[in-house]
């Protein structure tokens, strides 16, 4: 393998995305530098999906708008405290609570109240993430006084011409605002977190290489990408015979974890639940290429199946208790250790605000 230097270019990162002959070279040094840059700790979230309603209509997406077909729920706040608490109680550290986009007044009020009950339950001791789409900049202040001190927008793709050719052409799907919602997050104050979709239609490896730039450039603290996998009701379904094979898009997600952990060593990255659908061990496989986060899902049963983003989306009925047992063993093979009890913020949110 060529010889990684810190300040890679974007030719570099190319070279490395298309390493294909020699991926574990590369992982292995992804491991090397994370293990000496924040150790070889990984940390739990409690992935709770609060709910698929959702005002967009991304035309990748399965709980999209316009999707008739999405059964649509919300959990209650009642379960969604008693979850957290059982987070807390299993030393999880923190949980992220994801959903589709809601911006009226009712649920932003919602959420602080959420937001507000879990803090109480849980003497103040969880962390929480948000992963709620594009808000206003004083509805973020709001969460964040009620107690969120973690929020997860992907920009999807860096790629402004591509970015409009997942979305609908209008004011409420736009670049712009996602960019200034990513930069309201780090002014309010959150630890930031972005990422995109890797082996969409009409991406391209130069796309993705624009797209580790752009994470690095933007000072994001927490990075969550994965495979964009095809979902039968949407529109961009019609390019399902374009793209690249499913062990393609895992083997490609995998090498743009590696590379973006040499790229910004201090970063959280995420092990996505995509990764796992393509493969049962894609986690696992997330850790070996340098990821140090992962989310078991806390999804009441019930709903975790409505919540379909995408096709074989896995939605496992197996409780916490059996689903940390099961990481426990995957998390050591893999070389590293469950960091339990901690939030687990972010050394690159650390190293930002010195
Ligand atoms: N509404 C919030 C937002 O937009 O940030 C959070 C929920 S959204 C469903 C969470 C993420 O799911 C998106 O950022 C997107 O990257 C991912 N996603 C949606 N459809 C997908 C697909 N078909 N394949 C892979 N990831 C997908």
């Amino acid at each position: 393998m060529q010889k990684i230097r810190k300040s890679m270019n974007k030719k570099e990162i190319l070279d490395l995305l298309n390493c294909k002959n020699e991926p574990e070279a590369l992982y292995a040094k992804a491991r090397e530098v994370r293990n000496s840059t924040i150790g070889n700790y990984v940390y739990l979230r409690g992935l709770i999906e609060i709910s698929d309603i959702c005002r967009k209509d991304c035309y990748y997406c399965g709980i999209r708008r316009s999707n008739t077909k999405a059964e649509r729920y919300t959990v209650s706040k009642e379960d969604i405290v008693a979850i957290a608490v059982t987070a807390w109680e299993k030393e999880f550290g923190s949980v992220v609570l994801q959903g589709g986009e809601r911006n009226d007044d009712e649920y932003v009020t919602w959420i602080e109240d959420v937001l507000r009950s879990i803090k109480e339950a849980t003497r103040n001791e969880l962390g929480i993430t948000l992963s709620l789409g594009e808000q206003t900049e004083d509805t973020y202040k709001r969460w964040f006084d009620a107690g969120a001190h973690r929020y997860l927008l992907r920009i999807e793709t860096s790629n402004e011409t591509l970015y409009n050719r997942l979305h609908p052409n209008d004011n409420v799907h736009s670049f712009a605002t996602r960019l200034e919602a990513l930069h309201n997050l780090q002014k309010v104050g959150y630890q930031t977190g972005s990422g995109v979709m890797i082996g969409l239609p009409f991406q391209t490896l130069d796309n993705l290489a624009d797209d580790l730039l752009f994470l690095r450039s933007s000072d994001i603290d927490m990075v969550g990408m994965g495979p964009y996998l095809e979902h039968e009701d949407t529109p961009l379904y019609v390019c399902r015979n374009e793209l690249l094979s499913l062990s393609e898009r895992l083997q490609l997600s995998l090498r743009m974890i590696a590379v973006l952990r040499l790229l910004v060593p201090d970063l959280n990255i995420a092990s996505t639940t995509a990764l796992q659908s393509i493969d049962p061990q894609g986690r696992e496989k997330g850790l070996l290429a340098g990821a140090n986060v992962i989310m078991p899902n806390m999804t009441p049963v019930n709903d975790r199946r409505k919540y379909r983003l995408y096709q074989n989306k896995p939605f496992s009925e197996e409780s916490t208790d059996k689903q940390i047992g099961i990481l426990s063993k995957n998390i050591t093979d893999c070389g590293c250790r469950i960091a339990l009890n901690q939030w687990g913020d972010p050394q690159h949110f650390k190293n930002r605000r010195k």
